[in-house]
C-alpha cells in the first residue's frame, strides 16, 4: 500500500502513514526505528487499513481525522469548511501586528468557514472580541465548537448571512479569506482540493473577484477610520486587487507575500473621507 501511495503523492507518502500509525496505534517514528517488524494489535488494524484506503482515494489526512492543525492550534472540520491552509496564517500575522496597541478591539472576520482565523486571533489578544460570518449553515457549526474547544464562545459570535449585509457595528479590523478561485479553473485543481474542499469556500466567480466586489461595498460601513482591513488574495491576483481597491476608491497600503514569495494578503485602508469614526 506504501509503495501505490508513494507513486500517488510522492511528497507526503511516508509522513502520512506515520501519522496514521501515531494517531491510531500510539506507535511513533522512534518506536518504528527501533523497532520496524512489531506487531500493530489485531484490533487497531481495521481502522488502520480504512484510513490508508482513504488516503489511496486522494483524501488528505485532516478530511479523515476532521481536524487540521492552524497557527498552532486544532480546528474541527467538516464537510462545510475549507481545509486551512499554511499560507492563511500570513494573515493573522498581520492582523495581530496591526491590533497592537488598540484596546478591545473588535474583529469582523467574512467567510469565517471552521473560524480558525478568528479564534487564532481571540487566542492571542485577550481583550478582543469577534463576529465571524458564514454563508453556511453546517460550516458555523464547526466554528462555534471550534471557539467553544478554545474556551473563547464568549468573545466570539457566528452568525449565518451573506458577507456583511446584517451588519451595521463597526470594526477596528476586517479580514477575509473569501472564495477567490476563478470558476471555470476548479475542476483543474489537484483531487484533495476538488474533491474535498467545498466548491462555496472555492468558486470567485468567473475572474476569482467576485467576492472581494460583493465585500468591498461593505467595508466603508464596517471599518472605523485609520483601521485595516486584510483580504487574502491568489498567487496571481495583485493587479486586480489593486484595480479594485482603486475603482472603490480604498487606499491599498501594500499586498504582502507569503513564505513561498507569492502575494498572497491585500492591505487596505479607507481615505479620511470614507471611513466611519463609529465608536459602536
Ligand atoms: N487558497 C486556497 C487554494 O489554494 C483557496 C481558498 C480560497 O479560495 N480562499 O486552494
Amino acid at each position: 500500500m506504501l509503495a501505490r501511495l508513494s507513486k500517488q503523492q510522492p511528497q507526503s507518502a511516508v509522513q502520512d502513514v506515520r501519522h496514521i500509525l501515531q494517531k491510531r496505534a500510539g506507535i511513533d517514528w522512534a518506536a518504528i526505528i527501533s523497532d520496524p517488524f512489531q506487531e500493530i494489535p489485531a484490533v487497531l488494524v481495521p481502522q488502520i487499513e480504512e484510513d490508508m484506503a482513504a488516503l489511496l482515494a486522494g483524501a488528505p489526512l485532516s478530511r479523515i481525522y476532521g481536524t487540521r492543525e492552524f497557527y498552532g492550534l486544532e480546528f474541527a472540520l467538516n464537510a462545510h469548511t475549507l481545509d486551512p491552509r499554511p499560507e492563511t496564517e500570513l494573515l493573522v500575522d498581520l492582523a495581530r501586528e496591526r491590533l497592537k496597541g488598540i484596546e478591545n478591539p473588535r474583529i469582523l472576520d467574512l467567510g469565517t468557514g471552521s473560524g480558525c482565523i478568528l479564534i487564532s486571533l481571540l487566542h492571542h489578544i485577550k481583550d478582543a472580541q469577534g463576529v465571524g460570518i458564514d454563508l453556511s449553515d453546517g460550516a458555523l457549526k464547526a466554528a462555534k465548537q471550534n471557539a467553544q474547544n478554545h474556551n473563547l464562545a464568549e468573545r466570539a459570535q457566528f452568525i449565518c448571512g451573506n458577507w456583511a449585509e446584517s451588519l451595521d457595528s463597526t470594526f477596528d479590523l476586517v479580514l477575509s479569506n473569501p472564495p477567490y478561485i476563478e470558476n471555470q479553473i476548479i475542476e483543474t485543481l489537484e483531487d484533495r482540493v476538488k474533491n474535498h474542499d467545498p466548491i462555496l469556500a472555492l468558486a470567485g466567480g468567473n475572474d476569482g473577484l467576485q467576492a472581494y466586489r460583493e465585500i468591498f461595498l461593505h467595508i466603508p460601513r464596517l471599518l472605523k477610520t485609520r483601521r485595516t482591513a486584510l483580504f487574502e488574495i491568489g498567487f496571481d491576483q495583485r493587479d486586480s486587487i489593486m484595480r479594485l481597491s482603486e475603482e472603490s476608491r480604498f487606499i491599498l497600503k501594500a499586498v504582502h507575500c507569503d513564505l513561498g514569495g507569492q502575494p498572497r494578503v491585500a492591505e487596505i485602508f479607507l481615505p479620511k473621507n470614507m471611513g466611519r469614526c463609529g465608536d459602536k
